[in-house]
């Protein structure tokens, strides 16, 4: 079979790639002077270039991949559905076998009364869903007014108008508004670089950050706020842990107030913390949470929003349509796959054995390589997610300054040595597939250490040049 790769040599496919191809999230300028890599396979936790090279993933692709690439079972599964019934909508008062029973299998893995599940196709459109859904909620309640919805500061929520409107980031304001509006932020629980002193414990930090909430609703008025919204880990934020007081007192305030609480378990769902969602490793139930990416482990685009019994039964007393929903939400091919990865992870105890054996070495072993390197300020994670700041000087925490954009020099370190790290501004994040083996956490850490001292290397250099 001739393919589209074989037709071309690696340079005139990036050629072409320059001349029609915008990429996301990139600099388009800088890209083309250099032209993209081409990816051309993967198996397990490898990918390969069009160059030859072997590259170890430590980010599963994009936070997704999690049961590692190459499975057959979802590779059959896809072309089992397609071959019998490749799309029909969920519009027309109908369903299919794939939809219903992966609906099931969502509610059942979810905690508490999640019983309902919403499918879509992307997380920005989870998250346009759930800020939809949680408005129509309060509408529906009688309650108009509550349609304020608060998120954090360093919050990523997506990229459609509606989830950067939410998310707290802010590269991601400079461009594209005016953006939705009753939307209102709170402090990140960034401890390592926001904490209020340095006496104050991570505990105390944890309760201050969530008490900013209830400062927040009383400032607009409870009787305006619809949820509070957040990340259990944020994660394109630079993966950070909130310190374990947070999440209950959150979850309190948002309980005293009558608002809802929306989890966004877009990178933690499906195994990364090693529970089946983050909102379980930090001890909060959320009334609403959205997914995607782990739920097909990036197989195929599917996303869902997760809603409790009392969402639910204000939506089913009304004999309204909810006005709302995609061509492709429940899309037979993409529930087929997400189903068959959600069977596959149970079959692999996958997330027990993240939580009891992988995610216990890798935390452990990525210390050991990393916390004394030079660059190396601090290491937080949980679970297969870990975030390292680096910074000049360790014992005062200055960073390096902007001329030197510290953290992309260390991913070009990585990539060129065969390993997949992304860099958020100075901190450099790893997720691996929770497939990873010890020997292959090895692997990680001692690239990493190797690709650290490069990077160092580099930013001497460029202090003297
Ligand atoms: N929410 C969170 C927490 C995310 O991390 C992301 C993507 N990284 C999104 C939403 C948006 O997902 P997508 O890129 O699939 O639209």
């Amino acid at each position: 079979m001739t393919t589209v790769a074989s037709l071309h040599t690696d340079d005139s496919l990036k050629a072409i790639d320059a001349s029609h191809h915008l990429h996301p999230f990139t600099n388009t300028h800088a890209l083309n002077a250099k032209g993209a890599r081409v990816i051309t396979r993967a198996q397990g936790v490898y990918l390969w270039d069009s160059e030859g090279h072997k590259i170890l993933d430590g980010m599963a692709g994009l936070w997704c991949v999690n049961m590692g690439y190459g499975r057959k079972e979802l590779i059959n599964a896809a072309h089992q559905q397609l071959e019998v019934l490749p799309f029909y909508n969920t519009f027309f008062q109908t369903s299919h076998e794939p939809v219903i029973k992966l609906a099931q299998a969502i509610a059942e893995i979810t905690p508490a009364d999640l019983n309902h599940v919403f499918f879509a196709n992307s997380g920005s459109e989870a998250v346009d869903t759930l800020i939809r859904l949680v408005r129509h909620y309060w509408s529906l309640e009688g309650k108009p007014s509550k349609n304020i919805i608060i998120a954090r500061e360093n919050a990523y929520h997506g990229s459609t108008i509606a989830g950067s409107s939410l998310g707290g980031m802010s590269g991601m304001h400079k461009q594209g508004g005016p953006w939705v509006p009753n939307i209102e932020r709170i402090r990140q629980p960034y401890y390592y670089g926001e904490a209020d002193n340095q006496e104050q414990s991570p505990e105390a930090f944890g309760l201050a950050c969530a008490r900013a909430l209830e400062d927040k609703i009383l400032e607009v008025g409870a009787e305006n706020v619809a949820a509070f919204i957040g990340e259990p880990v944020q994660g394109a934020g630079g993966v950070i842990v909130p310190p374990n007081t947070y999440w209950p007192e959150i979850q309190r305030i948002c309980k005293k107030y009558d608002i809802l609480l929306a989890s966004d378990e877009v990178i933690c769902g499906f195994g990364r913390t090693g529970y089946w969602f983050g909102c379980e490793n930090f001890g909060f139930t959320p009334d609403i949470m959205t997914m995607a990416k782990g739920l097909s482990s990036g197989y195929m685009p599917i996303s869902a929003v997760a809603i409790n019994d009392r969402i639910t039964s204000t939506l089913l007393a009304h004999d309204d349509d909810f006005n709302h929903g995609f061509t492709y939400s429940g899309h037979p091919v993409a529930a087929a796959v997400a189903l068959a990865n959600i069977r596959l992870m149970q079959q692999e105890n996958i997330v027990n054995h993240v939580h009891s054996d992988t995610a216990p070495y890798f935390q452990q072993r990525i210390r050991e390589a990393l916390k004394d390197h030079p660059l190396v300020g601090h290491i937080e994670g949980v679970g297969l997610l870990a975030g390292i700041a680096l910074v000049q000087d360790k014992s005062t925490r200055t960073l390096y300054p902007d001329n030197i954009d510290i953290g992309l020099v260390c991913r070009d370190h990585c990539f060129e040595n065969g390993l997949i790290m992304r860099a958020v501004g100075s901190r450099m994040v790893l997720s691996p597939p929770l497939v990873i083996t010890h020997d292959q956490i090895d692997e990680l850490c001692e690239k990493a250490r190797l690709c650290f001292d490069l990077t160092l290397a580099s930013a001497q250099q460029r202090c003297l040049a």
